[in-house]
């Protein structure tokens, strides 16, 4: 039987710690679905359209990864695919409680589908997000963290954000 999986996230924007999760996951897993949660109350950056198509962009080449949205609980969507397995990347201590508890909220909603863990290469345990968008308003050179065109997409939408 096909081993499927779905990695979840907000992916606002994807970064080289995702990427690092995504092709870590496709070596262990027949299938990866990066499903981007629409998460509007989070107030993302970027629109759902434009987050899905920056993973679409950067997974074009892996085998096995596909990429989707959900705007539901996390834990319905999963099962409607007929998956039972959710990666979730740790970066640190600090991600674990966080984690843990959204780990056990979610099998006390659906206990048949379980959450696993995966480390990313230690250069990129530190690269998030949130930080990203932070130091990118002032400026920051942000080749280390995200592919280019995602760096121009940050600059140009917080340009138009000013
Ligand atoms: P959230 O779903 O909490 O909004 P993200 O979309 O930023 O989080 O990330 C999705 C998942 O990827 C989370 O499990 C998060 O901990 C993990 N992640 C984020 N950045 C990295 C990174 N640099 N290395 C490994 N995992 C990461």
């Amino acid at each position: 039987m096909k081993q499927r999986v779905v990695y979840p996230g907000s992916f606002d924007p994807v970064t080289y710690g995702h990427i690092d999760i995504i092709k870590r996951a496709a070596h262990m897993f027949d299938e990866v679905i990066v499903a981007v949660a629409s998460n509007a109350s989070k107030k993302p950056l970027f629109s759902l359209e434009d987050r899905v198509a920056m993973l679409k962009k950067v997974t074009r080449n892996l085998k096995g990864v596909s990429v989707d949205s959900f705007d539901c609980l996390m834990v319905d969507y999963v099962s409607r695919k007929n998956i039972k397995i959710v990666i979730r990347g740790l970066r640190m201590i600090s991600d674990f409680e966080y984690e843990f508890q959204m780990a056990l909220t979610n099998r006390k909603l659906n206990d048949k589908i379980e959450t696993m863990f995966m480390m990313p290469n230690e250069s990129y345990s530190f690269v998030s997000s949130k930080l990203i968008k932070e130091v990118a308003i002032l400026g920051a050179n942000l080749s280390e963290f995200v592919p280019s065109f995602v760096e121009q997409k940050l600059k140009k939408v917080l340009q138009k954000n000013k």
